[in-house]
């Protein structure tokens, strides 16, 4: 059975697959190996995945998710017609149509995964991460930092060298900066650091804010159509700055028709902030890795957002070099995931690489503080794993009860870089009982060991007795337990997902829709009976039928796309023999 390559993406998902020494990304129902991370709600009732459930962001804002990953770990929910939906039950059902879109294209079932996380997903996130791919029916074989993945991507056919680089990750969503070393076949991730709070969509945000206040559009008076056209617009307009210096937006927002001019220096002036933000990351992980900007031997650039050209101006202006982008930035977490998956399954498909990674947070204990006289402070972190260490690590420190007699430890585990604990994040808690009516102040062993899948777990014993307990996370906000777990794998499993020709068919339609509003007399006429028929072989649930007309239909919208003046379409339709067009 193959083992598969998955990055989840905020905006994007795709899945890849070793064949022949090559990673090759896998292909949807619609074509595109890029499926975007939307998931939504048909008129039936049933799941929309990718293309299909995005279209309908703008008609049916209240039955369409997006956006979601940022949510993983997190208690939030979002409404989906009757039913409530956590961040990974959404990425479940995109990880879902993935690997029909996998199994399709194989032949074969798929069900052991890599996972791309981003490097500074929490504990809980990438905790929800394998959550989501259990509730897909997946098995998470490993996770993997995205920037590593990318790196590994690049680092393939050339492991013999040696050098340090730097990988700048901006994807829809989420921001990380990695510096990975590669000695001895060897690659080392020095220093990861990162925002989880930035992405492309923050650059479109800004955009959009302009558009409206230049237009003197108050946001709160927009309804849930408007404000996706408007995101609509200004994400394409950003997209259309990348290659243009100025770009028209042309909409209709709360019953007004708009056109509005804007330039690439009044897009990156309105992101003044967003670009500072952007650098703070880069400078921490050169400190952290204690390397200077000059020590950074390649710059790779990943994510779709790196193709603004003002990152290119900043890598220039900040390592003196221009950064490397001769692999896709929306695909190369994806085939370093495939690559990563390669090599787990086989061991030396790749060759003998071998790849460490770091802990991306500190990871310790809220440690009270003897402030004399018998009085104690608490809420002070006491990191025992700092960050950046590479991983797997195991640590261990002895800590002193506070006084003799003392019956019981509480250790409460954070992660994060603040000293107070207020201001990190809450892993769990671990209570250890002592030996009772103790005279001396009892020694507690606490060992913290952070694993290559980024699980973490503590141990702690109490000096020279043998009772070791480990930590059982409590209540931890944003996380299922194992029979939430089971409960919802049976509801999710009993969603029913539009079917494969569904989400073709939709889209066939969307375009020809689009051609039947644009055209008039004849044209419209035979564009009307695509639609029919198109419509008659959906219904006839015969895929055997389906498909070769979809593919009729698709040369059609080539002709149409490419405006040739005249159609036989109605003769062609009359010829349709599925049995004779289902070859090839
Ligand atoms: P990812 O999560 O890597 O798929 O990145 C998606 C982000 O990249 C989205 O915010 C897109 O708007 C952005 N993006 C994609 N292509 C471009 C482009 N040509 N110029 C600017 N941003 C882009």
């Amino acid at each position: 059975m193959n083992l598969l390559g998955i990055d989840l993406g905020t905006t994007n998902s795709l899945i890849t697959v070793q064949h022949q020494g090559k990673v090759r990304c896998i292909p949807n129902a619609l074509g595109s190996d890029l499926t975007p991370s939307v998931v939504g709600l048909d008129d039936d009732g049933s799941i929309l995945v990718g293309a299909t459930a995005k279209q309908r962001l703008v008609s049916h804002p209240d039955l369409t998710a997006s956006v979601f990953k940022r949510d993983m770990g997190t208690d939030k929910v979002v409404q989906l017609g009757k039913r409530a939906f956590r961040a990974e039950e959404l990425s479940a059902l995109v990880l879902r149509s993935l690997k029909a879109d996998a199994e399709a294209f194989l032949g074969e079932p798929v069900e052991d995964v890599v996972i791309s996380v981003p490097a500074y997903f929490h504990e809980s996130q990438r905790r929800a991460t394998r959550d989501a791919a259990i509730l897909a029916g997946l098995k998470p074989v490993r996770l993997v930092n995205e920037p590593t993945a990318a790196s590994i991507a690049y680092a393939v056919g050339r492991l013999e060298e040696e050098g340090t680089c730097l990988v700048l990750d901006l994807g829809g969503g989420t921001f990380d900066v990695t510096i990975l070393e590669l000695f001895d076949r060897t690659m080392e991730v020095r220093a990861s650091a990162g925002d989880s709070q930035l992405g492309g969509e923050d650059f479109a945000k800004r955009l959009a804010d302009l558009m409206l206040k230049e237009n003197g559009i108050d946001p709160a008076d927009l309804s849930a159509g408007d404000k996706a056209v408007v995101a609509r617009m200004s994400e394409a307009a950003k997209i259309e700055l990348t290659d243009g210096s100025t770009t028209l937006v042309e909409c209709r927002i709360h019953g007004r028709d708009l056109a509005w001019p804007v330039s690439r220096d009044g897009f990156e002036g309105a992101c003044g902030d967003l670009w500072s933000r952007l650098l703070l990351p880069v400078e921490r992980a050169l400190s952290d890795a204690r390397l200077k900007p000059q020590d950074i031997g390649e710059v790779l650039l990943v994510g779709g957002a790196t193709r603004m050209p003002r990152i290119h101006t900043l890598t220039r202006k900040l390592f003196g070099k221009d950064a490397r982008t001769d692999i896709d930035p929306d695909r190369v977490v994806a085939i370093g995931a495939g690559v990563q998956a390669a090599l787990v399954a086989t061991n030396d498909a790749f060759g003998d690489v071998v790849m460490t990674d770091v802990c991306p947070w500190s990871l310790g204990l809220d440690l009270a503080e003897d402030t004399g006289g018998g009085s104690f402070t608490t809420g002070h972190f006491h990191p025992l794993i700092e960050r950046n260490r590479t991983i797997p690590v195991s640590v261990s420190e002895n800590l002193s009860a506070l006084r003799p007699g003392q019956k019981l430890v509480e250790l409460e585990v954070y992660q994060g870089e603040s000293r107070q604990v207020a201001n990190n994040k809450k892993l769990g808690t671990i209570q250890v009982k002592l030996p009772p009516k103790s005279k001396v102040k009892e020694i507690v062993e606490v060992r913290f060991t952070y694993t290559v899948d980024g699980i973490l777990e503590v141990e702690a014993r109490v000096d020279g007795s043998e009772t070791l307990e480990r930590l059982v996370i409590q209540q931890t906000p944003g996380l299922l337990g194992e029979e939430e777990i089971a409960r919802r794998l049976t509801e999710i499993a009993h969603l029913k997902t539009a079917p494969r020709e569904r989400a073709e068919y939709r889209d066939l339609l969307a375009r020809l829709d689009a051609h039947f509003a644009m055209s008039l007399k004849e044209r419209r006429q035979q564009i009307a009976l695509a639609m029919r028929l198109l419509e008659a072989t959906l219904e006839s649930q015969d895929e055997d039928r389906f498909r070769p007309m979809a593919r009729r239909v698709r040369a059609f919208l080539t002709q149409l796309d490419e405006d040739r003046g005249v159609f036989d379409f109605p003769d062609w339709a009359q010829d349709f023999d599925p049995d004779e067009d289902g070859k090839g």
